[in-house]
C-alpha cells in the first residue's frame, strides 16, 4: 500500500521506515527542509540504534522516500499518518494540538480520493473528532476517515518495538477504515494482537498506559525512600516484587524520577482531560507531584554527598539523556539537577555518548567533555545520571584517580556500594541500606 507519514521525528521516521520494511511504499513528509535534505543524503536527524541502516536499505529498495511536499506524498496513498509533535501547552500543560490541527488542514487541502487519516501522535480524547471537523469544514467533499492508532515504541529500542510490538491499537467505528488498517498491519498477524476499538477508547489507551508506567516508576521510587529509612535494599525489593507475574520486573528500577518526551507531558495532559470532564485522577495527580519533588530531592542528595555544599565545587555529570540509547533531552532529569546545582554555585562538567549536542542547546555554562575520564578531572563528586552501557562498566580506579575528591552519586544504582568502597569512593545511591 502507498502510505504518507506527516512528521518525520522519532515516531514518524521509525514508523515510516518500519512500514517500508514490511513492504509498503512510504513517503515521509516534514516541514523541516534541512531534515528532509539530510534524510535524502542518508543523514539521520536523531540518534536511534539501527535506524540509519534500515532507512538506507529501504530507500535503496525504492520503498522509502522523503519530501517536503505533502501533495506529492499523499498522491495515491491509502493512509496518511499524522506523527507530528504534541508538546505540553505552556498555559496549562494540556497537549498543544497546533501541529496536529495544521497537519489536518494541510491534508484536507491535498485530499483527492478515499484515504485514512491515521493519528499516531499522542492526542487527548476527542482529538479525532476535532480532526474530522477540521477536514469537513475545509473540504466538505473529501472522502477521508479519521482513525486513532497510538504508538507505543520507546526511544532507544524503537525499531524492535515497532516490528515486534506487544500490541497494536486501532480506534475507529468505520468498517472501511478497519479493513484498510487490517491490511496495513497484516504482517503482524502472527506477532501480536491487533486490538480494534472505538476511536476515543484508542486515544485513551495511550494515556492510560503511559500514566500507569509513570505511576509504576514513581511507586518504586517511593519504596526506595522507604528502603533508605528502614535499612532495606530497593534492588532486592524490586526483584522480589517483579518476580510476581501480576507485577512484572520492568519499570521497577528506582532512579532520579521519570523524564523524557512522553511521560511528563502525557501524565499532565491526561489530568487536564480528566479535569475538563469533571473527573478526579488522584493517583495521576500524586504521581506528577511526587516525581517533581523527586527531581529536586536528587539535587539535595548530591549536595549532601558532596559535603553539604556545592558552592565553588566541581560536579561531573555522566549521562544527560533521560535514558540510554537516545539523544533526546526533552524533560531529562539531568537538566533540573544541573540547573539546581549551578544555582547553588557548582561548576558542571558533563559527558553523554549522544546527547551533548541537544544538551548544549538547553544548558548554559556546562563544560561538555568527550569521555567520562576527562569529564571527572578535578571534580569534587561525580553523578551517574543515565545508565548508558559504557557508563555501567567504568574503570573505577581510573575514574577516582582523576578526581579531586572520590565521591560517587549513583542515581541509577549501577554500582554496588561495596564495590565503590573497595575502589575508594564515598558514595550515595538510591534505596540502599545505609552502609555504616
Ligand atoms: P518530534 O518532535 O521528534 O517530531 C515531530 C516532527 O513533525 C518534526 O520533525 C516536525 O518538523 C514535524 N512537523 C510538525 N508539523 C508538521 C507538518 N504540519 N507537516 C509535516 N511535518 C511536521 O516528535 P516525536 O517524538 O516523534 O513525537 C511525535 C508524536 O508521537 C507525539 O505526539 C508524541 O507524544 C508521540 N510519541 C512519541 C514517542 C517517543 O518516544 N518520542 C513515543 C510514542 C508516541
Amino acid at each position: 500500500m502507498r502510505i504518507a507519514i506527516v512528521g518525520t521525528g522519532y515516531v514518524g521516521l521509525v514508523t515510516g521506515t518500519c512500514l517500508a520494511e514490511l513492504g509498503h511504499e512510504v513517503t515521509c513528509v516534514d516541514t523541516d527542509a534541512a531534515k528532509i535534505l539530510g534524510l535524502k543524503q542518508g543523514v539521520m536527524p536523531i540518534y536511534e540504534p539501527g535506524l540509519a541502516e534500515l532507512v538506507a536499505a529501504n530507500a535503496a529498495a525504492g520503498r522509502l522516500a522523503f519530501t517536503t511536499e505533502l501533495g506529492q506524498a499523499m498522491a495515491g496513498s491509502g493512509a496518511i499518518f499524522i506523527a507530528v509533535g504534541t508538546p505540553a501547552r505552556a498555559s496549562d500543560g494540556q497537549a498543544d494540538l497546533g501541529f496536529v490541527h495544521a497537519a489536518a488542514r494541510q491534508i484536507a487541502a491535498n485530499a483527492t480520493g478515499f484515504a485514512l487519516v491515521v493519528t499516531k501522535s499522542t492526542v487527548p480524547v476527542g482529538t479525532g473528532d476535532t480532526i474530522e471537523r477540521i477536514i469537513a469544514t475545509a473540504r466538505p467533499d473529501a472522502d477521508l476517515v479519521v482513525v486513532s492508532n497510538p504508538e507505543f515504541l520507546r526511544e532507544g529500542t524503537a525499531i524492535a518495538d515497532f516490528l515486534k510490538p506487544d500490541r497494536i491499537v486501532v480506534g475507529t467505528e468505520d468498517a472501511r477504515a478497519r479493513a484498510v488498517m487490517a491490511e496495513i498491519y497484516r504482517p503482524f498477524e502472527d506477532i501480536c494482537p491487533v486490538l480494534m476499538t472505538g476511536r476515543r477508547t484508542a486515544e485513551l489507551i495511550k494515556y492510560a498506559a503511559n500514566a500507569f508506567l509513570a505511576t509504576k516508576i514513581t511507586f518504586i521510587n517511593e519504596m526506595a525512600n522507604l528502603c533508605e529509612g528502614v535499612g532495606a535494599d530497593i534492588g532486592s525489593v524490586a526483584i522480589g516484587m517483579g518476580l510476581d507475574h501480576r507485577i512484572g520486573r520492568s519499570f521497577l528500577n528506582a532512579g532520579p524520577g521519570y523524564g523524557g518526551s512522553c511521560f511528563p507531558k502525557d501524565t499532565v495532559a491526561l489530568l487536564r482531560t480528566a479535569q475538563d470532564h469533571g473527573v478526579t485522577l488522584r493517583l495521576v495527580e500524586d504521581t506528577i507531584a511526587v516525581n517533581d519533588a523527586r527531581k529536586r530531592a536528587m539535587a539535595r542528595r548530591v549536595v549532601s554527598a558532596a559535603g553539604g555544599t556545592v558552592a565553588g565545587r566541581t560536579i561531573a555529570v555522566l549521562g544527560l539523556t533521560f535514558k540510554p540509547d537516545t539523544d533526546d533531552m526533552r524533560e531529562a532529569p539531568s537538566v533540573a539537577l544541573i540547573e539546581t546545582l549551578q544555582r547553588q554555585g557548582a561548576t558542571i562538567r558533563a559527558y553523554d555518548p549522544a546527547g551533548m549536542e541537544n544538551a548544549a542547546r538547553m544548558l548554559d555554562d556546562v563544560a561538555f567533555l568527550n569521555d567520562p575520564y576527562t569529564c571527572v578531572k578535578d571534580a569534587d563528586a561525580v553523578v551517574l545520571m543515565t545508565e548508558w552501557a559504557e557508563l555501567t562498566r567504568l574503570d573505577l580506579d581510573r575514574l577516582g584517580s582523576r578526581m579531586r575528591r572520590p565521591v560517587f552519586i549513583d542515581l541509577r544504582n549501577v554500582y554496588a556500594p561495596a564495590l565503590l568502597e573497595r575502589h575508594g569512593f564515598a558514595h550515595a545511591g538510591i534505596g540502599h541500606p545505609p552502609t555504616a
